[in-house]
């Protein structure tokens, strides 16, 4: 037998965590590395945040797991307290965020399906897209190398190019029954949708009686800044599927959608057996609990403010290797005159973790817990990394 017992699906890197401190990650040399990847925007209270792992231990020993058979008041209130922070007026809670988009996409299709417009259920969604690993989610994307050995896929969903407003007015026929977007694209490579196009998605959504559905899964709470991405552009969704930052480590997501739109999903349409644990809720309140207090997304915001400028100082240093700047919030991305994966790889033999994106960007993600000295200490690691890579890039 040559296959590795664990299925051989991901490139592994060198490193080998054992285990986590703040913004930090350890070998079991104790070799350490700054973490601004955060497990692809997962961990954005850091690793080892005491209110997290106390809200997680204390309810790991009170109840793990029951069953969506049973009532579940940690649901309810969860799911009362994100209606009470965003739009939604009702919460369906998954594991992953292709969970969460999987539910999104069947809540659009319920919807259409109960008020009578069976035949509206196509989506329309936008290149370079990423939603996830699920069959029906590769098939949202146009990105061939999620859906390669994958098609025939099925034809549920048009790719149009991204923050091309036109296109998509011209996409639209009586097949078409919602848009799916991210506000910011994270694997993709880092690119916000420009106002008039998220603005304009909104409104021909209004005029069409389209559902506008947002992908916040890697984008939400705070990591631009804002609980939402969409707060900033002034508008609102009709569903939106989020996980990564919301359980800071514990896999969990969630569909929030409104009353209207969520008219199809009734008794029996849709389930679990695991969505919504006590664990995960418990992971969840601790995270919301950090994330709304007063101060947290000012300090989300001015740290933005210092890494990008500090990011910002370095490029003229480095110009044949970097290009600019671009991302919102601590969702930042830099952009690269060549190979942003060598950097990824390279960068780390100096300390630091972060993630390659399409369009060769390397995506700077760190745990929304940082400080002032984590910011000088990137640039540092990535400047030194800059420094030692010329001479390989010229190779
Ligand atoms: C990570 C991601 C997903 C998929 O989430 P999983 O938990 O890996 O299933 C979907 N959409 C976006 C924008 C993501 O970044």
């Amino acid at each position: 037998m040559t296959i590795s017992p664990l299925m051989p699906v991901y490139g592994r890197c060198e490193v080998e965590p054992v285990r986590g401190d703040g913004c930090y990650l350890y070998d079991a040399e104790g070799r350490e590395w700054l973490d601004f990847a955060s497990g692809i925007a997962v961990n954005l209270l850091g690793h080892g945040h005491p209110h997290l792992v106390g809200a997680i231990q204390k309810q790991a020993a009170t109840l793990m797991h029951t069953s969506n058979l049973y009532k579940s008041p940690a649901q309810v209130s969860l799911a009362e307290r994100l209606v009470a922070l965003t739009f939604a007026d009702t919460v369906f809670f998954t594991n992953s965020g292709a969970e969460a988009l999987e539910c999104s996409i069947k809540t659009a299709r319920a919807y259409h399906y109960a008020t009578g417009n069976p035949h509206k259920y196509r989506i329309l969604t936008f290149s370079n897209a990423f939603h996830g690993r699920t069959l029906a989610t590769i098939s949202a994307t146009d990105q061939e190398k999620l859906r390669k050995g994958f098609e025939p896929l099925p034809d549920w969903f048009r790719v149009l190019p991204f923050n091309d407003l036109a296109a998509a007015e011209a996409a639209i026929d009586e097949s078409i029954g919602a848009f799916l977007v991210e506000p910011v694209q994270g694997e993709g490579g880092i690119r916000p949708a420009t106002p008039e196009f998220l603005k304009g998605l909104r409104e021909l959504a209004d005029r069409h009686g389209l559902l506008l559905i947002l992908d916040e899964v890697q984008c939400g709470v705070g990591r631009t800044g804002t609980l939402f991405a969409h707060e900033q552009y002034g508008i609102t969704p009709d569903i939106m599927a989020i996980a990564k930052g919301i359980g800071g480590g514990f896999p969990v997501g969630a569909c929030l959608a409104t009353e209207r739109a969520a008219t199809g999903m009734v008794v029996g349409t849709h389930g679990s057996t695991y969505g919504g644990n006590p664990l995960a809720m418990a992971a969840c309140e601790a995270v919301l609990d950090v994330v709304t207090e007063p101060a947290f997304l000012a300090h989300v915001n001015e740290m933005s403010t210092r890494l990008r400028a500090a990011l910002e100082q370095m490029i003229p240093n480095h110009d044949d290797l970097f290009d600019h700047v671009r991302g919102m919030g601590l969702m930042l991305g830099l952009k690269l005159k060549s190979d942003s994966r060598a950097f990824v790889n390279h960068a780390r033999s100096h300390g630091i973790l972060t993630v390659a994106a399409g369009d060769n960007v390397v995506r700077l993600l760190p745990p929304l817990i940082i400080e002032e000295h984590h910011i000088r200490e990137c640039v540092d690691r990535l400047s030194a990394a800059a420094r030692a890579y010329a001479p390989a890039a010229a190779a």
